[in-house]
């Protein structure tokens, strides 16, 4: 057996025993490591602490005299908690996070040392940026961009270092980040939901979108993901025949979790906790060796940065634990890919989700107001949502193994659909006492609390009513949870303010009361909004006439996702609610497509070296043994040796033939790459990777496929499917 693949076996087979101390309360370690409101109370001068909040409430600005005193207050707790330096953490468009490390240690004048940090620090930082991709928006030679303190996401420490949440903008403004818009987006879904809401409640003063995220993944052994050059590079296997047990059995799901799992999972979770993420729920999920981690749900914003923090945090306890934490979409062809769920609703500074049915009519007009708003939206915006969770790796995802197709639609359930059938009938203008009696009682008051239906998951559905909130699947495990969350709350604000503009216009020009007016808004959006509602099974070829007849968008790959972005009316979307202007938009776009070529040329050129240096190499050996034993055959039986030698003679032509085949393929695939390699245009030349590239993997893998099975086990080189997938 290859050396590497053998190691990798034995290694993974003798790991210790990990004991795990399940000891202690949550709730008392909840939140240690974070500069929270008690912390604040404790560390910051009474006005300090005020500013701070109203920042975080109000959004109003922190002056340099009091980001002094928050920056001497932060410290002198980083201290405490034993920080020698201090980050500016941020999320550039790359998708991950970054960080620059600064020590808070500092030579006074007088030669003496001491730990420095001071508003300026606290605020702006400027790390040497200049390798972060930008999409043009700020020159190389300029290199200009900065990072510059999010109040609303508290300060933490992690291992010895104070982190500070920050938006990475450039010099002339434009967002170099996946954080700075979705700020913006959520500013502009709370203003325009908050007039809405005012409709129903003059109290209200604040909307706030709310996020709870469901991550997925799998863990497979360190030893055995690093024995495979494509796990490790790519973050997938280009190759690997399916395991002979697959998820058929569906034994994996709520399974007892095994004990290396569990010490891992409960370690991860006191770390979460003591960095304030709320994690709550973990089980296996229907694939083997993959499990998904959920916490209560939160503001988007500090939910968005919980996420990303709990992915790093992950893959540092998961190396303790000798685990690979897989966050790619589709890292094992034939089962379930992962995704992360977003849960998302919005809720009122006075506490009520306003995606949540009430108790009396007029809350359950409000819901539906913000339901049927949220269903019109998507219907209206269904392709740019769809354009919000492109990427390279959720392509091999969507549409496949229970994943939901990349067809945006909506589940709402029968109980609702009834409601928004019944409301569909109301009468134009001015409605009859009878009505709207009949109304009251009979429609609106009717939708229960709790929504019974809706606990009858349609998984295939990309966009679900679930009971108090949607939840959007179509989200990939790997993806930066801000980027879908900006688009729905961007055009949630836009659907919201063209809302009330309707509602207004119809109050005060045509005398209507408030309900009838809200009523008939809603009856045409009702209407107009159809195509979007999908009850069924979103997986089959039927659903794809279906939708190209409703004139859904259909966007299979990445490419073609993302050439919305910069449609005019995009663009006159995203500048109208102030999120993001043409150039950023395009900047972006570049970017997403810059990424995804550099993902398929990367997976094109390990394919290719795997082939070369390992496939043929381990065929030639096998062929060799096989040439060795005909020959002695032959030797014995001279003539007649065709008799016994068959079989063998047999699987030494198939093993030619695939030899033949996959060179010949791994040749033509590297000069489509070369090909693709010479176009400038950016979108011509992500299309050529994603048309004239991709398709050679499949066609390369189903060859390297029927080797692994004909070639003797002693001499495939590659960690197969069963030993990654059903090691503990
Ligand atoms: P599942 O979908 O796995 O069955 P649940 O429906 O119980 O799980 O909840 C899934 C997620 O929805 C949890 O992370 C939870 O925090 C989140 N969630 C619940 N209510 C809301 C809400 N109002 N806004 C956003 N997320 C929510
Ligand atoms: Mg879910």
């Amino acid at each position: 057996m290859p050396k590497t693949r053998f190691q990798a076996l034995v290694e993974s087979r003798n790991r210790e025993h990990i004991n795990i101390d399940e000891t202690g309360k949550r709730s008392d370690l909840f939140a240690k490591n974070v500069f929270n409101e008690d912390k604040m109370l404790q560390f910051l001068t009474g006005e300090a602490f005020e500013k701070v909040k109203s920042a975080i409430f109000q959004g109003t600005k922190i002056d340099r005299k009091i980001a002094d005193q928050v920056a001497e207050g932060m410290k002198a707790w980083a201290l405490s908690m034993g920080a020698t330096h201090y980050t500016h953490w941020f999320q550039p468009l790359t998708g991950a996070t970054a960080e620059k490390h600064d020590a808070f240690f500092d030579i006074l004048p007088n030669g003496k040392a001491m730990e420095k940090f001071g508003g300026a620090q606290l605020v702006q930082q400027e790390p040497d940026a200049s390798s972060f991709p930008s999409g043009g928006i700020r020159n190389t030679f300029e290199a200009r961009g900065y990072t510059a303190w999010d109040p609303t996401s508290p300060a933490f420490v992690y291992k010895t270092t104070l982190c500070i949440p920050t938006i990475f903008v450039a010099y002339t403004g434009e967002a170099l980040d996946n954080k700075a818009p979705l700020l913006r987006a959520l500013q502009a879904v709370d203003q325009a939901a908050t007039g809405v809401a005012q409709y129903f409640d003059k109290n209200v003063r604040k909307v706030h979108a709310t996020l709870g995220w469901e991550q997925e993944y799998f863990l497979i052994d360190k030893a055995l993901a690093n024995s495979r050059l494509d796990l490790s590079v790519t973050g997938r296997t280009l190759v690997g025949s399916f395991s002979a047990k697959g998820q058929q059995l569906d034994d994996h799901y709520f399974g007892v979790i095994p004990a290396r799992v569990l010490g891992f999972m409960s370690e991860l979770e006191k770390e979460c906790t003591k960095l304030g993420i709320p994690v709550k729920t973990r089980h296996n999920e229907v694939a083997p060796n993959q499990f998904e981690l959920a916490p209560v749900f939160e503001e988007a914003n500090l939910s968005v940065d919980h996420n990303l923090l709990l992915m790093d945090v992950m893959e540092e306890i998961a190396d303790k634990y000798n685990f690979s934490v897989l966050f790619h979409e589709k890292p094992f062809a034939g089962i379930n890919g992962s995704g992360k769920h977003n849960n998302w609703s919005l809720a009122t500074d006075t506490g009520v989700n306003l995606l949540s049915p009430g108790t009396t009519p007029m809350k359950n007009l409000q819901f539906l107001t913000f339901f049927v708003n949220t269903i019109k939206a998507v219907d209206t915006y269904e392709e740019l949502l769809r354009a919000s969770i492109a990427s390279a790796s959720n392509d091999h995802r969507l549409g496949a193994n229970e994943a939901p197709p990349p067809i945006i639609s909506i589940f709402i359930g029968k109980q609702l659909s009834d409601v928004l059938d019944e409301l569909e009938g109301v009468s134009k203008g001015k409605l009859s006492p009878q009505e709207k009696t009949e109304l009251k009682l009979n429609v609106v008051g009717k939708i229960p609390e709790i929504l019974l239906d809706n606990t009858d998951r349609n998984r295939t559905s990309p966009f679900a009513f679930t009971g108090n909130k949607f939840e959007m699947r179509g989200v990939g495990s790997k993806l930066n949870c801000a980027k879908p969350m900006t688009m729905l709350n961007t055009i949630m604000a836009k659907q919201l303010t063209d809302f009330k503009k309707e509602v207004d216009v119809l109050i005060d020009k045509k005398n209507l009361k408030k309900d009838e007016a809200v009523f008939n808004v809603l009856r045409e959006y009702i209407k107009t909004s159809k195509r979007i509602r999908f009850e069924g099974d979103g997986y089959g070829i039927e659903w794809q006439e279906e939708a190209r007849r409703r004139k859904l968008s259909f966007n299979k790959n990445t490419p073609e996702a993302l050439q919305v972005i910069t449609a005019k009316e995009s663009i006159d979307l995203f500048k109208q609610m102030d999120v993001m202007n043409e150039v950023e938009l395009k900047a972006h776009k570049e970017v997403e497509l810059g990424a995804y070529i550099f993902h398929i040329q990367i997976e094109g050129r390990v394919l290719g070296e795997m082939v070369y240096n390992h496939i043929i190499p381990a065929a030639v050996k096998y062929q060799n043994m096989l040439l060795e034993n005909i020959s002695g055959l032959k030797e014995v039986y001279g003539a007649a040796h065709k008799k016994v030698a068959e079989g063998q003679l047999n699987i030494l032509e198939q093993i030619g033939e695939h030899i033949v085949e996959i060179k010949r393929l791994t040749d033509e695939m590297a000069d489509a790459r070369k090909r693709a390699n010479g176009m400038s245009v950016v979108d011509k030349k992500a299309q050529a990777y994603c048309n004239n590239v991709k398709p050679y993997f499949e066609k390369i893998r189903e060859h390297s496929d029927a080797l692994e099975k004909l070639i003797a086990d002693e001499f495939w080189p590659f960690t197969k499917y069963r030993e990654m997938l059903f090691s503990k």
